[in-house]
């Protein structure tokens, strides 16, 4: 079992998008994925049709050792998905001194191929659960002028946490997203975004693309909602480049 994490504490960057299409490609690849949703606002749980449900991460992390019973089955064929509720709001709080507690559950959950963790737009201690309990990260990028920036503070707490909690953290790559290839400003931002990391960034570049904003409306996968959608072609094809770099890890 590999357990990656979707972070970058900037909101709207594209984590849950690539998160829930990620998972959901993953599976449909023959995998058994577990989507485990970190964010209180609960978008990778609502994307996938999970809305009004009362327990779930929250209740895993009060209690690893009953993890299984908070887990969602058969959410998409071969994706199980461990939801937000609203009171996650507060566990930040409370793992404030806890950095291992995600890695309990997930040691509760075993069976599954690929664990894929939404982590929410900030570096508190939810995310420093998700830095300690992952096996390599993705990094989302939104192609746009500040892509870079905030970045140096992500870098740097991936470091103290390799330091101190998870040595073995790696990053798996860094994911374009929300590019608008009609722009200068867009190539641009790729070609300094290569140029700073260089191999690690993913050839799949994601296309800004309606089709993906409107399928979590649908509670769908954008492979289930558009599947001939410029959108779901470029998650297919990052999907297929993330098992190949997780095979070397
Ligand atoms: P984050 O989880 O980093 O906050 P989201 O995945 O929720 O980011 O994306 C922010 C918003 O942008 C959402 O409304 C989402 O539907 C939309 N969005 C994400 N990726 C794309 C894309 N490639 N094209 C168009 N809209 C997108
Ligand atoms: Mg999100």
């Amino acid at each position: 079992m590999k357990s990656l994490g979707i972070v970058n504490q900037k909101g709207g960057v594209g984590k849950t998008t690539t998160a829930i299409n990620l998972s959901a490609y993953l599976a449909a690849g023959g995998r058994r994925v577990l989507l485990v949703d970190m964010d209180a606002q609960g978008n990778a749980s609502s994307g996938l049709g999970l809305r009004g449900i009362e327990r779930g991460l929250y209740q895993a992390l009060t209690e690893p050792e009953r993890a299984r019973e908070f887990v969602v089955e058969g959410v998409q064929p071969g994706l199980d998905v461990l939801p937000a509720t609203p009171d996650l709001a507060g566990a930040g709080v409370e793992l404030a001194e806890q950095s291992g507690v995600l890695g309990e559950v997930l040691a509760a959950l075993p069976g599954y191929d690929l664990v894929v963790i939404d982590a929410p737009p900030s570096l508190g201690p939810l995310t420093i659960n998700v830095l300690c309990a992952a096996d390599a990260l993705i990094i989302p990028l939104q192609a746009e002028y500040y892509a870079l920036e905030g970045l140096a503070g992500l870098m740097d707490t991936v470091d103290r946490v390799r330091e101190a909690l998870n040595p073995q953290l790696k990053i798996l790559g860094v994911a374009l997203t929300m590019f608008d290839g009609r722009t200068n400003l867009a190539q641009e931002v790729e070609q300094s975004v290569r140029g700073h990391f260089g191999e690690l960034v993913f050839w799949s570049v994601i296309p800004r693309n309606v089709r993906l904003s409107e399928a979590p409306s649908f509670a769908k996968p954008i492979g289930a909602f558009a599947p001939l959608s410029a959108g779901a072609a470029a998650y297919k094809r990052l999907a297929e480049e993330v098992m190949q770099r997780v095979e070397k890890i």
